[in-house]
Formats: structure tokens, sequence, C-alpha cells
């Protein structure tokens, strides 16, 4: 990226190019920058390879195994780890449970889950959504009622993001029907592997299995399982959201998107002629060079007010939005570019490890449209684009 950066910061950068020189893997680089399916092995590897840097859990204060990074530090190494087609972070563990055990888990919970989520013992999934509890997230109707020293738990959650490759999830819970639906809700872990539990997959409209319902049927949590305490659950799970949302603006995801853009516009003809030289197409792709230009200085500005510590409050609403439409932006003129190539499904191209890495081979197409198609998704969750839109107006421009 060409921002300016102090010496200091400079220095840190060359110092996340070397380590993502020296350790990340070629195979599981050329797998992301094609757009080829990771599986479970390629996500924990990478997660074990910043683990033993002390890496992984950038976001976690020192006494608990982070870094000691401030935000600029944060913002260098993920989009230098974007450029360098690093898998992503599964967030759910390091990124949303984490901070909320340490802010709000008891000082047990910190001594067991955290270190447990940084060696991988522990694959974590968000349990939040529910049929008609989505963007009216606090009308949860799964139930949790005490019976001695555990909790009963029945209902459903949906959409539920890697879960069939999870071990452990986090529940938003009713743990008192009769209050305020907001004052009623309790943050609760929930292994999976107890009688009762059972995850159903849901197929998405690019034909892959990424999602999940589970299902809980009298599924017995033991006490010591809840976070925080009973009913107080809404305060815990709006902390976690905030977390969530500022990951999803994905700057650096976007440059390195926009990158693979050029170089497939580039070799791509139309007319005889490089797509690239294309007015219209050049048109819209100098739209996104500006909006992500601009992007890119949101994004430190927001850092900056956040230096001294602390996440993002409703800014965090604008980065998501901004940084999600611009994605799916480079994701359409992609799958574009490659016209009829960019084929709806391709269940063998994505998992193709010995792909070469030519400029536009058939994984490459493959993967555009199933890329585009999977992407809708990022103007949905973390809450919808228009339910952000409805934050800022209210916390920002006070209407
Ligand atoms: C691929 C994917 C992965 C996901 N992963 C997870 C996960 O791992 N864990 C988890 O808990 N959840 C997950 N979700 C769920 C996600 O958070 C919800 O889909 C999201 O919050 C929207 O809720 P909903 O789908 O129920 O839509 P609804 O809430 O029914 O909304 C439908 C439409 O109405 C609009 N709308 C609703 N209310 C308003 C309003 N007040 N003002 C303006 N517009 C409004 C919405 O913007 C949307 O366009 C995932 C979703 C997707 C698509």
């Amino acid at each position: 990226m060409d921002l300016t950066f102090t010496p200091e910061e400079e220095g840190f950068r060359r110092e996340v190019v070397a380590f993502l020189r020296d350790k990340l893997p070629a195979r599981l680089s050329r797998k992301v920058k094609s757009g080829l399916r990771l599986t479970r092995e390629d996500m924990t590897e990478w997660h074990a390879i910043l683990n033993e840097r002390g890496w992984l859990a950038n976001h976690w204060p020192q006494e608990h195994g982070g870094p000691g990074w401030g935000a600029v530090q944060k913002f260098i190494f993920e989009n230098e780890c974007a450029l360098a087609g690093a898998p992503r972070i599964v967030p759910f563990g390091v990124n949303m449970l984490g901070p909320v055990l340490i802010k709000y888990g008891n000082e047990a919970q910190k001594q067991y889950w955290l270190p447990r989520i940084l060696d991988g013992s522990d694959w974590w999934c968000q349990g939040y959504s529910e049929p008609g509890a989505g963007s009216d997230l606090a009308a949860v109707k799964t139930t949790a009622v005490r019976d001695g020293d555990h909790y009963v738990v029945n209902g459903q959650k949906t959409w539920t993001t890697l879960g069939h490759h999870a071990n452990m999830i986090f529940c938003l819970v009713r743990t008192d029907k009769d209050a305020r639906k907001q004052s009623g809700i309790s943050f609760l872990l929930v292994d999976m592997n107890t009688p009762g539990v059972e995850v159903r997959p849901i197929i998405t409209l690019d034909g892959e299995h990424e999602v999940n319902e589970v299902f809980f049927t009298d599924v017995r949590v033991p006490v010591q399982n809840l976070v925080g305490e009973e009913n107080k659950g809404w305060t815990y799970a709006k902390y976690l959201l905030t977390y969530e949302r500022t990951n999803i603006a994905g700057v650096g995801f976007s440059v390195a998107g926009f990158e693979r853009l050029k170089r497939i516009a580039r070799s791509v003809k139309r007319n005889g002629k490089p797509l690239i030289e294309d007015p219209l197409f050049a048109a819209r792709m100098a739209r996104v060079a500006i909006d992500l230009e601009n992007m890119k200085t949101t994004n430190l500005r927001v850092i900056a007010a956040v230096a001294g510590g602390g996440v993002p409050g409703a800014e965090s609403s604008m980065l998501k939005i901004r940084g999600t439409e611009i994605r799916q932006e480079i994701f359409s003129l992609t799958r574009r570019a490659m016209g009829p190539y960019a084929q709806p499904y391709v269940e063998e191209a994505l998992s193709q490890e010995d792909y070469a890495g030519e400029p536009v081979g058939p994984a490459e197409a493959a993967s555009a449209a199933s890329a585009y198609f999977n992407n809708r998704k990022l103007s949905i969750f973390g809450g919808s684009n228009e339910i952000q839109k409805n934050i800022i107006a209210k916390m920002i421009l006070g209407l």
C-alpha cells in the first residue's frame, strides 16, 4: 500500500513482510490468491504458524498472549497478510470470543479457554442468529433453563459459519422469558459433542457448504459455562459485534482483490484488446480505485481516533458498509472479466491443489463465479448494511 508510515512503522511492516516470505507456505498463498477452497487443516496450519510467532491473537493484551500491538500495527499486519495471500484468521475464537472472555469472563474461564483458542484445541463457532432473530437479534428464542448445576438448552441457531468444523459454540440463550427482551439473554459456551446437539448443512448460492443450522434438544450445559452474569448477555453480545464489524471492512482484502482484477483485466481480451483498455470497464475499475483510496484514508482516520486503545464505536458501521460495497464490486468486476468462463460451480476446480496459477486458468474462472455468489453475504452478516445505516443515523447523525 502506498501509505506513508513513520520509520518505526515502516520497520514493523518490513518485519511482517519478511515473516510472510519465510513462513507463509506457498501452497496456502497460491490457494488463497486463486480463490480455491481452504480445508480445515489449511486454516489450522496457518493459525499454528501465527501462534508460534505470537501474532495469532493480535487484538489481545500481552498478559493473555497478544503481541501488544497498537492499531496501526494491526492495520499493517492485516494488509500485508492479505497482499501476501495469507488465509484469513478464522475469527470466532480469536477475534470474537477471546475479547469477550478477557473483558467479562471469570478467572477460571480465562485460564481454561484462552490458551485453548491459541493452540487450536477448540474450534469455535457463533450461535447468535435464529430463524426470526437476525437483524432483530434480541428476539432469540433458544431457551436455557437452570436445573441444578446445569442449564438445559432447547432451540435452534442458523447460518452458523463453519459450525461443521467446530467442537464449541458460543450462544445467546434466553434465560428469562418475562423480562424485556434485551434483559433476559445470557451468553453460554456449549460443547457441541454434548448429546442433543445436531448440526445440519446449508448449501449456499455458490454451491458450497460453509454455513449450518444447529439444533439443541435438552442439551445439558454446566453452569460454569455461563459468561458473566445471567441475563446480562446482551451487553457482551454487543461488545463482540463491534469487533466482528471492524474485521469485516477488510481493506487489505480489497487491495489484494483489486490487484488480482487488474492482472486478469490485462490478460483477458475484449474486441482484440486487453479488457483493461475497454472504456466502460476501465471507468468502473477507476471508480473502485478512487473508492478504495478514500476507504484507506477513512480506515486510518478511525484507527487514529482509537490509537490510545479500545475499538471503534459506530464508526465501525461506516467502515463495514463502504468496505463491503467495494469488495462486492471487485468480485462483480472479476466475474464480468471472466465472461462466459466464469462458471457457476465446478466442485473439482475449487479444490485443485496443483493449480499452477496461470493468469486466467480454469480454477480462477470457477472461483470468480463462486466468490461473486459467496460474497453477497458480506452486506448481510455481522448485521446487514441497512441495519448499519440505522446505527449511523442514530449514533452519529443523532436522528
Ligand atoms: C453467509 C452468512 C454467514 C453467517 N454466519 C453467521 C454465524 O456464523 N453466526 C450467526 O449467529 N449468524 C450468522 N449469520 C447471520 C447474519 O448475522 C444474519 O443473516 C443477519 O444479521 C441478517 O439477519 P436475517 O438473515 O435474519 O435477515 P432479516 O433480519 O430478516 O433481514 C431481511 C432484510 O430486511 C432488512 N431489515 C431488517 N430489519 C430492518 C430495519 N429495522 N431497517 C432496515 N432494514 C431492515 C435487512 O437489512 C435485510 O435486507 C450469517 C449470515 C450469512 C448470510
